[in-house]
């Protein structure tokens, strides 16, 4: 408990305080929840006396406070230390200004913040100098926590109101603006400072909207009742006009007085554009001389209009909700809906002469365009039919007149067709097509590979299953490549049980075949083939023949790339076959010496190519089609069988190898088991490994300890990952961040940084391709150790003599 005799300050005082007074006076001081103090001002402020509540506050006793009469200045919290104490809190004081009390906030001991509100007066000594000051704080976090979250809370709605991209506006009972957002602005042109303070209907209002709107201002804020929706128009600066849909609601003070309106409103201007300009179109489709018929994507009619409904027989209500299929005539084949549907899907317009069965059972015939309706993220919502009565039309054209039409119609379709994932389905899909040609029993696409082989990509009869792809007889290849030189040809179907196909054509009735060769570049790809089961089939498709050559230089336009790249992977595949079963290469092994006494302590296999294909350039053709495998277990092979005879136990043996090797089941731990070298397999830093617990798991599992080496380290692949994954032993970095190294800060920061990491990972460095002495010291310098590179030896073939060790340089 403070007393006075704690305060030896106070008793050589000489001036009065009323803190000395009465013992009764004392007594409530002690014990109230407010904080009454004095402090000494001169020569510096010490706190002097504190009554018992100062506990609440702080955390300390009265007697801890005046044990350091001090310690009161740093329980201030930093942010208002700078109001003591030339501050406000002492002016205040000298003021006198007991009315316009200073708050202070208080770090407590438990590190809680406290706020007080401080009265305090200014005690003079006798010569006027300010000496003292006495007062009383109160508590008042409670109140201005409170305050704070008001505050806090409505600066956010603030926030959001202005960062908002809705209008927001307050109005008050006179309807002049008390606040509008940004966004509102923006709307208008204008300024904050133009509008507040401003009549809003004068202002921003079209004239002739003003005197119903102020009418239903008036109304609102007389009835007083609640929130209300509607649209009104505002004018922009430029003299545009906007549509604003409104929400609002009345607002009250706390006696419940009507102070105004406060309103959000959403920009409809272009809605309501969209609106009448789709109300203009529909009139407009409903109004048009052709039939219209929209579907959802299934096929199901949402609108037909009134053309539809004169030209069919049928009313709107009938259709809606059925498929087209309601209309079918049997005129078109099963085919014809087929070769729509796959162009429809592909997103190509349909384009034919369709004949359709009105309600009453009787044909009509309308040309018609089917297009798919795409939705702005590229999806098909539905389709639109629109479709021109042509009955009359057509009786009048003659049958050659109707064919023209309809190969026309076809290639229109074709020509816009893409092309498939794959040869087999861009051909499909082409074949489909062309067998909505009247009369046709087949379509069918073969394909000529290098050596004149044929074998079918699509093979298509109309309202039939797919047939499969078959393959043809060398005889018949051979007669139809050779044939395909000469032309285009149409023949007599004679049964030839040898066809693949032979069934099909037998059970289809087929009387000819006209076939058209399939060129792109010059270059010939394959053939188009239709066939015909009509008894003058070989006249019809004579007709047919200038159609299907136009059909055909289509099918090369889209079919030739794809042909061809298939021709080339062929190839490449053959040649590897046969480089890898003829052993057509060599391994060659290049040191890897330690820079700090010459020694070589490892080779690194290399593989060269007996017909001089850059090994990397091979390496890479094989991973493209598959024979990746095949041709490293092959080059490794022959390594480790020239290691096992001319290196030396003492050495490392590095070999290349691609993650996917290292994974179970490959064979590569056979071939490793018994390798007597201590074995380095390099990763590829290019080959991603997309598993590394399954890599583990294939390294775990070779059966023999190797170690990793991650080969090509900086060749611009993100690698740090990698390499942390991997946790080689050994780091080789790639002949880019080495050459040149000598004349280059940036590489050699890079290398210093590598050569850091590769401390802290606890694995070792070695640089590649180290062609020149200035590069090799500076790599010591680096304190890169191993190195690898022409200038201590090419990639050679094994000699007894590199196997000795403190060779330098190879052959
Ligand atoms: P790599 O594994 O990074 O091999 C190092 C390449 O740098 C070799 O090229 C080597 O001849 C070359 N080299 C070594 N020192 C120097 C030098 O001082 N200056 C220059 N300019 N080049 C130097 P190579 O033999 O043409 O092989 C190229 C890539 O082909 C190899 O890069 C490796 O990824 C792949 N490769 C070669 N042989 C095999 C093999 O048997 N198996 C596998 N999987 N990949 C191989
Ligand atoms: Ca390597
Ligand atoms: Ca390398």
């Amino acid at each position: 408990m403070a007393t006075n005799d704690q305060r030896p300050a106070a008793k050589a005082s000489p001036e009065r305080s009323s803190l000395d007074s009465g013992p009764r006076f004392r007594l409530l001081v002690e014990r109230s929840s407010d904080v009454f103090y004095r402090i000494r001002l001169t020569p510096e402020p010490v706190l002097e006396y504190v009554s018992p509540a100062s506990q609440a506050v702080t955390g300390y006793s009265p007697a801890e406070l005046l044990d350091d009469p001090t310690l009161w200045q740093e329980l201030v919290h930093p942010d208002d230390r700078a109001l003591i104490p030339d501050g406000a809190f002492i002016a205040a004081a000298t003021a006198d200004e007991l009315e316009a009390p200073v708050v202070l906030r208080w770090v407590r001991r438990d590190g809680s913040v406290r706020s007080t509100e401080h009265r305090s007066a200014a005690i003079f000594a006798e010569d006027g100098a300010l000496i003292a000051l006495e007062g009383v704080a109160r508590d008042v976090t409670a109140r201005i926590t409170g305050e704070e979250h008001v505050r806090a809370a409505d600066a956010r709605l603030r926030d959001l109101l202005s960062g908002i991209d809705l209008g927001a506006l307050v109005l008050d009972r006179s309807g002049r603006v008390e606040f509008i957002n940004d966004f509102l602005l923006g709307l208008l042109g204008r300024s904050r400072d133009e509008l507040v303070g401003q009549d809003w209907i004068d202002f921003a209002i079209p004239e002739d909207e003003r005197a119903a709107l102020r009418e239903t201002f008036a109304a609102a804020l007389a009835s007083g009742a609640g929130a209300g929706q509607r649209e009104d128009g505002i004018v922009a600066r430029s003299g545009e006009g906007r549509r604003l849909l409104w929400t609002s609601v009345i607002q009250h003070d706390t006696d419940g007085r009507v102070v105004g309106l406060a309103g959000i409103a959403h920009d409809v201007t272009e809605a309501r554009r969209i609106a009448a300009e789709h109300a203009r179109l529909a009139a407009a489709i409903e109004q048009s001389a052709e039939s219209v018929i929209i579907t959802d994507p299934a096929t199901r009619i949402l609108y037909v209009n009134r053309a539809f409904e004169r030209l069919s027989g049928y009313v709107s209500s009938e259709v809606v909700g059925h498929t087209p299929r309601i209309l079918d005539s049997g005129v078109q084949s099963k085919a014809y809906y087929d070769a729509m549907g796959a162009a429809l899907a592909h997103g190509v317009a349909w384009r034919a002469d369709v004949v359709y069965r009105r309600k009453d059972g009787s044909h009509y015939r309308v040309s018609s365009v089917t297009s798919p309706i795409w939705a702005v993220d590229g999806s098909i919502t539905g389709y639109v039919d629109v479709g021109r009565d042509v009955s009359h039309e057509r009786e009048l054209e003659s049958q050659t007149a109707q064919l023209v039409r309809e190969r026309a119609l076809i290639t229109d379709t074709l020509r816009r067709l893409p092309s498939a994932g794959n040869p087999e389905a861009t051909a499909e899909l082409f074949c489909r097509q062309v067998a909505s040609l009247s009369d046709i029993v087949v379509a069918s696409v073969l394909g000529f590979e290098s050596d004149g082989a044929a074998s079918p990509l699509a093979f298509v009869v109309p309202g039939s299953p797919d047939a499969g792809l078959r393959r043809f007889t060398v005889e018949r290849s051979r007669y139809l490549h050779g044939r395909s030189a000469a032309g285009p040809w149409v023949s007599e179907w004679i049964d030839d049980p040898t066809h693949p196909y032979a069934d099909i054509i037998r059970n289809l009735g087929v009387r000819a075949f006209a076939y058209a060769p399939i060129q792109s570049q010059g270059a010939l790809h394959g053939l188009l083939a239709i066939a015909s089961s009509k008894p003058d089939g070989v006249a019809r498709l004579s007709e047919q023949l200038g159609a299907l050559v136009d059909f055909a230089d289509l099918a090369g336009a889209l079919l030739g790339r794809q042909l061809a790249d298939r021709g080339v992977a062929r190839r490449m595949h053959t040649d590897l076959e046969g480089v890898i079963e003829k052993r057509a290469f060599a391994p060659v092994f290049q040191p890897i010496v330690d820079l700090r006494n010459g020694l070589t302590i490892a080779y690194e296999a290399l593989t060269r190519f007996a017909d001089g294909a850059a090994p990397d350039r091979r390496f890479g053709d094989a991973a493209a089609i598959g024979l990746e495998r095949e041709l490293e277990l092959a080059t490794l092979e022959a390594a480790i069988g020239a290691a096992r005879r001319g290196i030396s136990r003492s050495k490392f043996v590095h070999l290349n190898v691609s993650p996917e090797l290292v994974l179970p089941g490959t064979g590569l731990g056979e071939l490793l088991r018994d390798v007597p070298h201590r074995l380095v397999l390099e990763i590829t830093e290019h080959a991603i490994v997309r598993d590394y617990a399954a890599f583990r798991t294939g390294i775990a599992g070779l059966g023999r300890p190797v170690r990793l080496a991650v080969d090509d380290a900086g060749a611009g692949f993100s690698s740090l990952r990698h390499i942390l994954e991997l946790e080689p032993a050994f780091v080789k970095l790639d002949i880019s961040l080495i050459r040149g190294i000598d004349r280059d800060p940036a590489k050699q920061a890079l290398v210093a940084g590598m050569r850091h990491f590769a401390r802290t990972t606890n694995c070792r460095l070695i640089a590649e391709g180290v062609e020149s002495e200035a590069e090799a010291q500076t790599l010591a310098q680096l304190d890169v150790r191993l190195v690898q590179g022409y200038l201590f030896g090419r990639p050679a073939p094994l000699s007894p003599r590199s196997t000795q060790g403190r060779e330098g340089s190879g052959p």
